[in-house]
This record gives structure tokens, C-alpha cells and sequence, in this order.
């Protein structure tokens, strides 16, 4: 039997990698992690399609694949309203571990996970994280939390504002950078500490951002082998880069050490990184290859013109920087240190855009999500839809084979593949709402993008920003009782939901996708606790009050700044 003591503390470090955290364990910066895989289990985790933070989430914490959530981007469809909302904790659907949790008896302390506002009651406490609407009060469950915390470290670091998604910092900017992921995260992990030792609660999740962000933003100052490598900001930043992992390393051994003896650790990410050294822009290739149609107007037919002789953002930076900052409205977001050196295109606007000058009757497939890939132009589907059902495969399967030939100028190399098909990617009720083809290049080093508009001229360009991405390979390690000494495992994320509730002593619910991570488990506990399931209804929809309109907009327009739209 699970003993009534064991606590679970998982913490959640977006986008944390191999490639990354191996390195610093090996020359003693992380000594802590260190210490937790070579007296425990490792391995890798598989995030989902795409392997992205609002998809991810989700599905780490319902166990299941985004066709049963809802949740395949940053927007989400809602056939209700028939439009594209900003997801939240109300339009994703299922049960997240802490509600089976609350409903066991056992309590959950969960700290800034994304997608969790609106908050929703638990046995426990709530913080909500990233895709909180900016200026909201009730961010936390129980509401007189937020007051608590905030008489007790002044505001709650909820948004990140030095946020730029602009490459090629200044050095006061790569500064300010650091400084505000070093004070945010700190504070995170502090008042994860603060709220453990309170509450002692059974199930501890923590997202801490700061690795997604840094590895984003300076991939470049830290890998050699980056086509935008500088070695001079590498070498003054760099001990700054590797003292912000050595701190999350220290607060991890500190968590670590707060569940006792009993207890056991848990640290993931929801996706793992890598660099990238080209976008591959999917709507220029659609509209290049005749998936996408323009408006057949004169200001259309202008415009394509203009895009036609290179008036594209991939050009613009290159030319007129000091103009485009104030024609892009840029620094609502992006401090003004870095603008002068950016080298950044996500903000600019593009001279064609998906929203305006498509012609959707003749229009049979675009990319109209960040990273989530190609979506069909279905009819009944898509809120502009033209392509008949009975025409879907023919569609799909020419886009198929067409982006099979894609290559790069500079290489010559086929570089869009493999290439995952909705039916292989997803099942469940949201299925027909997810991306229906997903170029997944295999040398890691190609990322397919879309921003609403046609970035360049030319599919596939090298890239000006955002020299680190995500990839699909995140990480697990697992130390503690209950925990397998020397276990290595290949899972998915969506294993971890079945893996906590069962090493919490729950029976697995049957309609969760992902299965208990065996490799990672101690084979005594495995014994003398047979894994069980439980009958789900499947009518676990949550009742929905959602954002207002207000709410939707401010965070759209904060997604948009971002780059993410
Ligand atoms: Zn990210």
C-alpha cells in the first residue's frame, strides 16, 4: 500500500532538454539534478502535437491527447460561438489530475501552470500561470491568496515584461532580461516553498517559464555550432546563463528535500528545444504552390505586387529598422534597449495577411496557429470553409506529396518531413478542430511557422529571430520512494497524469490516454500495488463561464504581441 505520508512534488521546467541540463550536471552547475537521476529514474518525454505550451499543459495535466481536450494552440475553435478564442481553463475539456485528486480526499498545491484560469475550486491551492488575462484579481484559489502573497512580496510576478521574442539583445536589455527571469522565477519557487510548508499538500505542481524563455531568446550566446553564434555576448553573459540554471537547480534540490524521505520528485518538461537555423513560412509555400488564393482586387493584386518585389518583413528588417520601430508599434512589448539592435520580424506586420486579403471560396488549406501546422479549409469545419468533405484526402494528400519536395535554397535539402497526419495525431470529440498535416522536420533545425501573414518571399529562410525552439523530445526524471533506481524510460507527457494519481495510490481513469510510466517505478510498489482503472462517464465537461469579451481581446492582443498569432 501507498504509505499516507508520500507527497509528490513535480516540478514543471518549460521546455527543459537534455542537451541542455546534461552538460551543466556534468561540470558541476546542477549538482542537484545530478544527485536525483543517478539515485533515480530518467528518461525522455514526448510532448504532443505540436509540441506547444498550450497544447502541452493540457495535456500533461488531463492525461490526455489534445483531440479529447480541445486544445491545439493558442486558440482554440469554438463551434458554439464559431470563433477562434484565446484557450482557457473552462474551453479545455477533462478531468486534471488535481480534480481526480480532490475527489479522492488528498489536497494539490498547483502554482502557475498555463491554462488554468479562469482558477476552478480544488482540495488545495491554485495559482494560475501564463495565459491569464492581464489585470484580473482572481487569479488564485482560495481568492484571499492573492492578497496574502502580495502583502507579503509585493506584486506577484505574473507577466513577464521584458517578453520580447526580438533576438540580438543589447547588452542593457540582455540584462534586464536576466534580471527579471532571475527575480521572477525566484520568487516562484519561494512561494512554492512558503505554500508546501503550509499546507504539506499531497500533490505539489510548479511551472517555472525562465528555461523556455532564456533558451528562446539566447540559444545563440551558448551554442557554438548556432549560424547566429556571438562570441563576445557568449562570453559576458555566459556565466550569467549558467547561474540561472544553478539557481533552478539549487531551489529544485530544496523542493526535493521538503517531501522527505517519503516523498517523492518529479522533474519534466513539456517539450524539449533545440536551435533553429530556418523558419519554413507554411502560408508563403500554400500560396506559392496555389492552396491559398488571394482577393482578386486591385488593392490585393497591389499588395502581392509589392510582396512580389520583397516589401516582406523577412526584408524590411534588414533595411529600415529605425522607421519600422515606430511604423510596428512595437514596444508595448519589447523593451526599448532591445529594439535598436533587433533583428526581430514576428511583430511586423505582414503587407499580406491571412485575415484580409484571402480569398477563402478558392482557398483549400492554410496555417493560421503559430506552430501548429496546416489545417484543411473544410467545409462545416473551418469558420470559411470550401473544401467538401468527400474532398478532403485528395487535398490532403497532394499538399502531402508536395511538401515532401520542399527544399532548402541553400542546401538543396528536403527538409519537411516527417510529416504527421491528423488521423495519426488525434482522437476524440475535438479531432475535426486540430491541425490535419504537421511537418515535423527531422533535423530539428527547420520550424515550420505561420503568423497570420507571409513572412517572406521565399518558404524557407534563415532565421532572424527566436534562435531556439521547440522540439518534441522534453525530459523526465523521478527520485524518491516509489521511484525505480536506474530506471530509464521513453514516455509521453500525457503518461505523467496516470503515473502521479496511481503512485498516489488512485485507480487510473479509463479515458485518459497516457499510461503509468512502469519503467520509472520501483518494481516492489509495482507488486504490492497492482495498477487499477476507473469507468469514466465521459461526461466530465466543466461548467463553462470563461473569459469576457474584454478579457479575450487583452489577451489576443498580448498573444499577437508576442509573436504567437
Ligand atoms: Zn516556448
Amino acid at each position: 500500500m501507498v504509505p499516507d505520508s508520500r507527497k509528490i512534488m513535480c516540478i514543471g521546467l518549460d521546455g527543459a532538454t537534455w542537451n541542455i541540463l546534461r552538460p551543466r550536471m556534468a561540470a558541476g552547475q546542477m549538482p542537484n539534478l545530478k544527485r536525483l537521476c543517478e539515485g533515480g529514474a530518467v528518461g525522455e518525454l514526448d510532448s504532443i502535437f505540436p509540441p506547444e505550451t498550450p497544447a502541452a499543459w493540457p495535456s500533461f495535466m488531463t492525461g490526455k491527447n489534445p483531440g479529447k481536450h480541445g486544445a491545439f494552440d493558442f486558440l482554440v475553435y469554438d463551434p458554439e460561438k464559431k470563433r477562434e478564442r484565446p484557450v482557457n481553463s473552462t474551453l479545455r475539456e477533462g478531468k486534471t489530475i488535481w480534480d481526480h485528486l480532490t475527489e479522492a480526499g488528498k489536497t494539490s498545491l498547483i502554482l502557475n501552470v498555463p491554462t488554468t484560469y479562469p482558477v476552478q475550486p480544488l482540495n488545495g491551492c491554485l495559482i494560475s500561470g501564463f495565459l491569464t488575462p492581464e489585470g484580473v484579481k482572481d487569479w488564485a484559489y482560495p481568492p484571499e491568496l492573492v492578497e496574502e502573497l502580495e502583502e507579503e512580496l509585493g506584486r506577484y510576478p505574473h507577466f513577464f515584461e521584458t517578453m520580447s521574442f526580438v533576438c540580438a539583445h543589447s547588452e542593457k536589455n540582455a540584462t534586464l532580461f536576466l534580471d527579471e527571469l532571475e527575480s521572477m522565477d525566484r520568487t516562484k519557487f519561494e512561494v512554492c516553498e512558503k505554500l508546501f510548508d503550509r499546507h504539506q499538500p499531497d500533490f505539489t505542481m510548479l511551472h517555472i517559464w525562465g528555461t523556455d524563455r532564456l533558451q528562446h531568446e539566447l540559444w545563440h550566446w551558448f551554442d557554438e555550432a548556432h549560424p547566429k553564434y556571438d562570441a563576445a555576448m557568449a562570453k559576458k553573459f555566459g556565466p550569467r546563463i549558467d547561474a540561472y540554471y544553478t539557481m533552478c537547480d539549487e531551489y529544485v534540490g530544496r523542493l526535493a528535500a521538503k517531501v522527505g524521505d517519503d516523498g517523492l520528485t518529479f522533474v519534466i518538461s513539456d517539450h524539449g528545444f533545440g536551435p533553429t537555423h530556418y523558419f519554413i513560412d507554411l502560408n508563403s509555400w500554400l500560396l506559392q504552390e496555389g492552396f491559398i488564393v488571394l482577393k482578386n482586387t486591385v488593392k490585393v493584386r497591389l499588395k502581392k505586387l509589392l510582396w512580389n518585389l520583397g516589401v516582406t518583413p523577412q526584408n524590411a528588417t534588414k533595411l529600415a529598422y529605425p522607421f519600422l520601430k515606430f511604423a510596428m508599434k512595437i514596444k508595448a512589448t519589447a523593451p526599448e534597449a532591445s529594439l535598436q539592435k533587433s533583428s526581430g520580424t514576428l511583430r511586423l506586420p505582414c503587407m499580406l495577411n491571412l485575415n484580409e486579403d484571402v480569398d477563402w471560396d478558392k482557398t483549400r488549406a492554410y496555417a493560421p496557429f503559430g506552430w501548429s501546422g496546416i489545417f484543411i479549409n473544410t467545409a462545416g469545419i473551418r469558420p470559411n470553409g470550401s473544401v467538401p468533405e468527400a474532398d478532403y484526402d485528395t487535398v490532403r494528400d497532394a499538399i502531402v506529396e508536395r511538401l515532401q519536395d520542399l527544399k532548402n535554397p541553400d542546401t538543396g535539402e528536403c527538409v519537411a518531413h516527417p510529416i504527421h497526419l491528423k488521423k495519426d495525431m488525434y482522437h476524440g470529440p475535438y479531432t475535426p478542430w486540430g491541425p490535419d498535416i504537421m511537418p515535423l522536420p527531422l533535423d530539428k533545425q527547420h520550424m515550420p511557422v505561420c503568423f497570420f501573414g507571409f513572412q517572406s518571399k521565399q518558404p524557407v529562410y534563415p532565421n532572424n529571430t527566436l534562435y531556439g525552439n521547440h522540439l518534441l523530445e522534453g525530459i523526465v526524471m523521478a527520485h524518491g520512494n516509489g521511484a525505480r533506481p536506474g530506471g530509464e524510460t521513453h514516455g509521453h507527457l500525457i503518461d505523467m497524469a496516470p503515473t502521479i494519481l496511481y503512485l498516489l495510490g488512485l485507480p487510473v481513469p479509463d479515458d485518459m490516454d497516457g499510461k503509468v510510466l512502469e519503467d520509472l517505478i520501483d518494481p516492489g510498489v509495482l507488486e504490492s500495488m497492482p495498477i487499477t482503472m476507473k469507468a469514466m462517464s465521459g461526461t466530465d465537461a466543466e461548467e463553462s463561464n470563461g473569459l469576457s469579451e474584454e478579457e479575450e481581446e487583452e489577451l489576443r492582443a498580448r498573444l499577437e504581441g508576442l509573436g504567437y498569432l
